[in-house]
C-alpha cells in the first residue's frame, strides 16, 4: 500500500488530528484538529516529517508517491477557494511553512505568497485594489525565495533596498512608492541572475516544489542544529511542511485582520479581548503605523463576524482547556482562523484563569497547578517593575533577593538607622559587602546593593529571609565612601540620589521608577491548597524569628527546617554579649554573658515553638566563623568604640581580634569545630532549646525540637558533640522535670567527606539535612561569598548554564547528595532527610530533590509558596 505523506485540512474536516503531532508537527496537527472541529481555517495540507526523513535518507529525492498526493490535495484547496494555482486572472497563492514536533521559534523558514509572478501580481493588485501592497508582497517573495531557495546572501538584498531608500531620501520600507518597488524587483531579479547564474522562477509549480525542499533543508541549518542541541530535540525528527491558501485582510473595507484572546491575558477576566485593523494585513499591525481598534468595535462594524469569532474563541478554549491566543483574518466578509495557541499571560491572569477554570469545571484543581509556574508565584509575592516604563540600567549584579524597590542612596548603615527614625523615605543601602554589624542598617533599608558577594553571601541570605530586595556582586559600581558617592559607567551617583533595584533581574537602574506592588490574593491561596494534595515533598521554612515563622505558616510551611541561631546573636541588644563570650579573658564576664544569652535565646525559641506548634523545628547550633561577629583588626575607630563598650583595653582587644582573624574563615574555625573547642556555647544553646520546649509543652503546646550540628566531616566530631548535646539535654530535663520531652539530634551534610561517610554518620544521627550552600562551595572549590566576580562571565560565555549557588549542580553536587542518601538509608532505611540550603526554594533543584527521595525542602519564607507549587508540579509529572 502506498504511504500517506500528505494530510489535507479545510472545509470542516481533516485527514489528521492532534494525536498525529509526531508526523504532522505541532502546527499541522493543530490545524487538522481545529479544522475537524469545523473551525474555518484556510484550506491546506501537511507533508509529513516522514517525507522529510525520506528526503534526507535518499539523496534529497522525494518519495515517488509525493507528487501525485500533492497535486490531488492542491486541487482540493483550489476548489474550496474558487481560485487556481498559477491562474493569471484569479490566482491561488500559497504559504509554505515548517512545523516540527515541538516549536522551534524562528529557527526554520517560511515562504509566503508562493505563486506570485509578473502576471499574478497584477491580479493581486486588482483584487486588493492596492497595487503597492501587491508589488511589495512580490518584492518580499523574491527576497525570501532568493535567500532560502537560491541561497543568496540576505545582505545583498538588504543593501539594494537601503540604496533605494537612500536614493529617494526615505527612512522606511513602507514609504517606497509602487514605481520604485517595481524597479527594485527588477534589480533583485537581475542580481539573482548575476550571483547564481539562474533566474528566480516565475513558474508557480517550480516555486512550490523548491519551497518545499527549502523548508525540509532548513531543518539542517547550523542555527536549527544548535537550537536542537541546546534544547535536547533529536536531530532525527525532521520537520513537516504546511502548504496553505493565502488569505488577505486588505481586500477592502469588508476585510481586516487581528488577534484575540479568549480571556484578558493581563487580568484573566473572562471576555473576548484583543484588537483588529480594517483593510490590513498582519504586517500592518506589526509595523505600528496605524492604530488597531479594540475587538469590541468589530461588533458594530461586522456583527456577524464578531459573533462567529466569539463563539469560535469559546469553543477553542473549551477544546484545548486553556486561554487561547487566536490570529484571524477577514477576507471580504469571510472569517478565517489562521492559528490558535496557548496564550501567554501575566502572573495575575495565570492565577485567575486557573481558578476560574476550576470553578467552571473545565479542569480539576490538580490540573490547575499546571497553569501557573513557580515564577508566576514569585512575581505575585514581590513587587515587579512596570514594564511599560523606560529604564536606564547602570549596573548589573546577581539577583540575590527578588522584588523591585526605589530609594535614596546611602552608604553608612548606622546613619541609615538614624535617618529612618526621623524620615519616612525609602533608602537603598550601598556597600562593598556586609557583615553582622550592618544588620540594623539592613533592617532599616528598603533594599540592599553590594559590590561584592555571591548569592549565598551574608547579604543575600539575610535579605532573602527578610523578603527584602537585594542585588549582590554589582562589580561595575565603584564606591568612594569618603565622598559618599559611587561611580557606575561614567556617571556619579551621590548620597540622596534615587536608584531602583530590580532584584528579579539583578539590575541597578537610575532614578525612581513605578513598581507594581504585591497584592495577596484569595485565588492564589485557594489554588495552593491543591499543592498539598499533589506533592510528595514536605516544604519547611528557614526562619530565625517568630515573625517569619508565623508568616511562613500562613504561606503553608509544614515545619521549620533551619533556624540559624547565630542570626539571633546579630541583633544590637545581643551582639556584645556574644563578643564578650568569644573575646573576654575574664571568666566571670564570660559566664555572665552566657547567662544573658541563654535567657534571650530561650525567649526566642519559646516564641518560635509557639508559632510552629505541632510541627517540627530544626535548630542548628552556632555555625559561622567568629570574625563575622567582630570588626576588622585594622578598623581602629570601631575597635575603640567596642573596647569602651566591652571594657576591654584597646590594645588587648585589637590583639585578640587579630588572633581570631583567619585568612580563609569559611574553611576555618567554624561550624561544629566551634562546638568542640567552645562546648559552653553549644551547651547554652541546647539548654535554651530544652527549657523553652519544656516550658511550652507544660502550657499544652505540642513541640518537636530537632537539634542540628553544622559542618561535620568526621564521625568522631559527631560522636563527641552528640555526647555533649545528649548529656546536656539529659541534665536539663532532670533539672526541670521534663523527662518525657523528646528531641532529635541530626547532622548537616555540608562537606563532600560527610557525603562519603554518610553510612557511618547515620549510625549516630536521627536525621540528615543537606546544607547545599556549603556543599556547593566545598565541592566546586568556589567561595560562596566571592563568586559574584566571575560567575556572571561563566554564564555569559555558556561555561555554566546556571549559577550553581542558585540552581543545584546536579551532575556534581547532585551525585554527592544521591550517594549520601543511598549510604545513609543503607544504615537507617527510614532516616529523615531534607535540604536547607538556598536551593531548597529553587524549582529546578526541587525537581532533583524529589527524584532522589528527600523528605522535605526548606527555604526562605517568601519562597515557601513557590516551593509548594514546584514540589506539586514535579509530583504530578512524575506520576504522569
Ligand atoms: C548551607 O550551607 O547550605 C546552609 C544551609 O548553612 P549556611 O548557609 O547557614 O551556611
Ligand atoms: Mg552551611
Amino acid at each position: 500500500m502506498e504511504t500517506k505523506y500528505v494530510y489535507f485540512f479545510g472545509n470542516g474536516k481533516a485527514d489528521g488530528k492532534a494525536e498525529l503531532k509526531d508526523i504532522l508537527g505541532g502546527k499541522g496537527a493543530n490545524l487538522a484538529e481545529i479544522a475537524n472541529m469545523g473551525i474555518p481555517v484556510p484550506p491546506g495540507f501537511t507533508i509529513t516529517s516522514e517525507a522529510c526523513d525520506f528526503y534526507f535518507g535518499n539523496n534529497k529525492n522525494y518519495p515517488d508517491e509525493l507528487k501525485c498526493q500533492v497535486d490531488e490535495n492542491l486541487a482540493k484547496i483550489e476548489n474550496i477557494m474558487g481560485a487556481r494555482f498559477g491562474d493569471e486572472e484569479n490566482p491561488l497563492l500559497l504559504s509554505v511553512r515548517s512545523g516540527a514536533r515541538v516549536s522551534m521559534p524562528g529557527m526554520m523558514d517560511t515562504i509566503l505568497n508562493v505563486g506570485l509572478n509578473e502576471n499574478t501580481v497584477r491580479s493581486l493588485a486588482k483584487q486588493t485594489r492596492n497595487e503597492r501592497f501587491a508589488y511589495d508582497s512580490y518584492r518580499r517573495f523574491i527576497q525570501i525565495y532568493g535567500k532560502t531557495v537560491m541561497g543568496m546572501p540576505g545582505k545583498i538584498f538588504e543593501k539594494l533596498l537601503e540604496d533605494k531608500k537612500r536614493q529617494k531620501g526615505l527612512m522606511l520600507d513602507m514609504e517606497l512608492p509602487t514605481e520604485d518597488l517595481k524597479d527594485l524587483i527588477e534589480r533583485l531579479r537581475t542580481t539573482i541572475i548575476k550571483e547564481t547564474g539562474m533566474e528566480c522562477s516565475s513558474d508557480p509549480g517550480t516555486q512550490l516544489w523548491k519551497a518545499i525542499s527549502a523548508i525540509f533543508e532548513s531543518w539542517d541549518t547550523p542555527r536549527a542544529i544548535a537550537y536542537r542541541a541546546a534544547n535536547d530535540i533529536p536531530h532525527t525528527w525532521g520537520t513537516a511542511v504546511n502548504v496553505q491558501a493565502m488569505v488577505f485582510g486588505n481586500m477592502g473595507d469588508r476585510s481586516g485582520t487581528g488577534v484575540v484572546f479568549s480571556r484578558d491575558p493581563s487580568t484573566g477576566e473572562r471576555k473576548l479581548f484583543g484588537e483588529f485593523m480594517r483593510n490590513a494585513q498582519g504586517e500592518d499591525i506589526v509595523a505600528g503605523f496605524r492604530t488597531p481598534q479594540s475587538i469590541s468595535d468589530l461588533a458594530d462594524f461586522m456583527p456577524q463576524c464578531y459573533r462567529e469569532l466569539s463563539t469560535i474563541s469559546q469553543r477553542l478554549e473549551r477544546h484545548f482547556k486553556d486561554l487561547q491566543d487566536i490570529e484571524f483574518t477577514i477576507q471580504d466578509g469571510k472569517l478565517w482562523i489562521l492559528q490558535t495557541r496557548t496564550g501567554k499571560r501575566t502572573a495575575q491572569a495565570a492565577v485567575k484563569v486557573a481558578i476560574d477554570m476550576v470553578r467552571e469545571k473545565l479542569i480539576s484543581g490538580k490540573e490547575a497547578l499546571g497553569y501557573i509556574t513557580p515564577r508566576d508565584i514569585e512575581q505575585l509575592l514581590h513587587p515587579t517593575l512596570d514594564s511599560t516604563v523606560e529604564k536606564k540600567v547602570i549596573a548589573t549584579g546577581l539577583p540575590a533577593s527578588p522584588g523591585v524597590v526605589s530609594g535614596k542612596i546611602i552608604f553608612d548603615p548606622q546613619e541609615l538607622v538614624q535617618v529612618t527614625q526621623k524620615h519616612s523615605d525609602d533608602f537603598i543601602l550601598v556597600r562593598n559587602e556586609t557583615s553582622a554589624d550592618d544588620f540594623p542598617g539592613i533592617s532599616a533599608a528598603a533594599g540592599l546593593l553590594t559590590v561584592r558577594g555571591g548569592t549565598t553571601s551574608h547579604a543575600a541570605v539575610v535579605t532573602r529571609g527578610m523578603g527584602k530586595t537585594c542585588i549582590v556582586g554589582a562589580t561595575a559600581i565603584n564606591i568612594d565612601t569618603v565622598r559618599e558617592e559611587f561611580i557606575a559607567g561614567n556617571k556619579v551617583f551621590r548620597k540622596g540620589d534615587y536608584i531602583t533595584l530590580d532584584g528579579n533581574e539583578g539590575e541597578v537602574i537610575e532614578g525612581k521608577l513605578p513598581v507594581i506592588a504585591f497584592k495577596p490574593s484569595r485565588d492564589l491561596e485557594e489554588l495552593l491548597v491543591w499543592t498539598d494534595l499533589a506533592k510528595r515533598l514536605k516544604v519547611m521554612v528557614n526562619a530565625d524569628n517568630p515573625q517569619d515563622a508565623k508568616l511562613a505558616r500562613e504561606l503553608g510551611a509544614e515545619g521549620l527546617g533551619l533556624c540559624r541561631t547565630e542570626h539571633m546573636f546579630f541583633q544590637p541588644d545581643r551582639i556584645d554579649y556574644f563578643r564578650t563570650i568569644i573575646i573576654s579573658e575574664n571568666a566571670a564576664d564570660k559566664e555572665n554573658a552566657l547567662k544573658k544569652l541563654l535567657l534571650i535565646q530561650r525567649a526566642d525559641f519559646e516564641q518560635i515553638f509557639e508559632q510552629m506548634e505541632g510541627l517540627p523545628v530544626i535548630i542548628r547550633l552556632l555555625d559561622p566563623p567568629l570574625h563575622e561577629f567582630l570588626p576588622l583588626p585594622y578598623a581602629e575607630d570601631e575597635l575603640k568604640i567596642l573596647s569602651k563598650r566591652l571594657g576591654i583595653p584597646f590594645g588587648r582587644l585589637r590583639e585578640k581580634v587579630g588572633e581570631l582573624h583567619e585568612s580563609n574563615p569559611m574553611l576555618g574555625h567554624r561550624g561544629c569545630r566551634l562546638g568542640i573547642t567552645s562546648p559552653e556555647i553549644y551547651q547554652m544553646q541546647v539548654r535554651a532549646i530544652i527549657e523553652a520546649a519544656s516550658e511550652l509543652s507544660n502550657k499544652g503546646f505540642r513541640v518537636f525540637p530537632e537539634i542540628m550540628l553544622p559542618l561535620i566531616a568526621h564521625v568522631e566530631e559527631l560522636k563527641f558533640l552528640r555526647d555533649i548535646v545528649a548529656n546536656t539535654c539529659q541534665e536539663v530535663k532532670e533539672e526541670i522535670g521534663a523527662e518525657g520531652l523528646s528531641y532529635k539530634i541530626g547532622v548537616m551534610i555540608e562537606l563532600p567527606r560527610a557525603a562519603l561517610i554518610a553510612d557511618e554518620l547515620a549510625k549516630f544521627a536521627d536525621f540528615f539535612s543537606f546544607g547545599t550552600n556549603d556543599l556547593t562551595q566545598a565541592a566546586l572549590g568556589i567561595s560562596r561569598d566571592d563568586h559574584g566576580t566571575f560567575i556572571p562571565y561563566y554564564l555569559d560565555k555558556g561555561i555554566l548554564k546556571a549559577n550553581p549557588f542558585a540552581t543545584l549542580d546536579k551532575t556534581g553536587v547532585g551525585e554527592l547528595i544521591k550517594m549520601a542518601v543511598e549510604r545513609g538509608r543503607k544504615t537507617k532505611p527510614d532516616l529523615e532527610i531534607g535540604i536547607c540550603g538556598e536551593h531548597g526554594g529553587d524549582p529546578k533543584s526541587i525537581e532533583f530533590f524529589d527524584k532522589v527521595g528527600l523528605d522535605y525542602v526548606s527555604c526562605s519564607v517568601y519562597r515557601v509558596p513557590v516551593a509548594r507549587l514546584a514540589a506539586a508540579r514535579v509530583a504530578i509529572t512524575q506520576k504522569a
